[in-house]
């Protein structure tokens, strides 16, 4: 029998996880040819989340969970999940329902057909704001022009992983991840199906515009260097200018012996190059920051307890 591992992050999740945990269940209980495994992930959880979590296990022991020792946001817990699934694949899938369990048989049918990665594309978004559409749309449209990967636009993370897809995905220690790419940069077989995403069942969302925008600047710089190379093309552009500009110059200050005027033209110049010039000093910035952080090569995550075991060796899976 093929064991088949769900994988939930849960951060402060208390309203919808019983909710989760029964509609799951309701899934996967038709589903008799497979052996099952819902290992959540609590990423650090300020509310019931790990007291539910653990009185579900003591009902339910197709039940496990991981309690993460402080939150490590969402891309940290998932490769934390991806970490302790035993299953022969792994299903990702958000807690708050957004991601309709009711689409596991599907994504399980295309496994069998021997995709390694089904992944559930996004027909509508109910219940986003037309701005997060939006953003969301562009952000897609700048990441694919800048990247050879595809990029899988409108989608989650909300997919059937085979297990060699699993183990590749484990093998990318980045403390700065970008799990969407991941995805895409792994390759192997894919397969597409579309869902309605639905509302969130409860609770809040944990994204805020600020941790979206630093999700994309993730995207961007975990993926492509094009932001180095498009400071350096505007460089060479700008000098050009600057040199034609320069000829204009000496030409009409030989030939009409203008010489004083220019204050407006000047501090044009001047505030346009300073400006571009810290532009660019920012988004070296960036990568140099990447860079400094996967140096320290730090462990991913630390736990603190995996099914009611409190973890007494930090000693890192990897
Ligand atoms: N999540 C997490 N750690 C975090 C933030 C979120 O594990 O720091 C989980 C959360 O519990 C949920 C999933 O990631 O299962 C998606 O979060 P959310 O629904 O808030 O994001 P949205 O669907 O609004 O993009
Ligand atoms: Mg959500």
């Amino acid at each position: 029998m093929k064991t088949i591992s769900i994988l939930i992050p849960a951060y402060n999740e208390e309203e919808v996880l019983e909710q989760c945990y029964h509609r799951t269940i309701n899934v996967i209980e038709k589903l008799v040819d497979y052996r099952f495994e819902l290992l959540f992930v609590n990423d650090g959880s300020k509310d019931n989340t790990l007291s539910i979590l653990k009185s579900l296990r003591m009902m339910d022991s197709r039940i496990s969970y991981v309690n993460l020792s402080r939150n490590f946001g969402k891309e940290v817990a998932m490769i934390a999940g991806l970490d302790y699934a035993r299953g022969d694949a792994v299903v990702l899938m958000d807690a708050d329902l957004q991601d309709p369990p009711e689409l596991i048989p599907e994504l399980i049918k295309y496994w069998e057909q021997g995709y390694d990665d089904v992944y559930a594309k996004r027909r509508s978004r109910d219940g986003e704001s037309w701005l997060k559409k939006l953003t969301s749309a562009q952000f897609y449209r700048v990441l694919q022009k800048t990247t050879r990967i595809p990029i899988q636009e409108d989608t989650g993370d909300f997919r059937l992983l085979d297990r060699r897809a699993v183990d590749a995905l484990r093998q990318l220690r980045e403390t700065q991840r970008y799990t969407k790419g991941m995805f895409s940069w792994i390759g192997f077989n894919k397969k597409e199906i579309l869902f309605n995403r639905d509302p969130r069942a409860a609770g809040k969302t944990k994204w805020h515009y600020a941790s979206l925008i630093n999700l994309a600047i993730e995207g961007i710089t975990s993926f492509t260097v094009a932001p180095l190379r498009l400071s350096s093309i505007v460089g060479v552009i700008v000098s050009l200018c600057a040199f034609l500009y320069m000829l204009f110059i000496i030409g009409s200050t030989l030939m009409l012996g203008n010489n004083v005027d220019g204050y407006a033209s000047l501090m044009t110049v001047i505030l346009f190059l300073g400006g571009l010039q810290l532009l660019s000093i920012g988004i070296i910035g960036e990568y140099l920051g990447r860079v400094f952080n996967e140096t320290k090569r730090r462990p991913l995550y630390f736990v603190d307890e995996y099914n009611n075991e409190k973890v007494k060796e930090i000693v890192h899976l990897h």
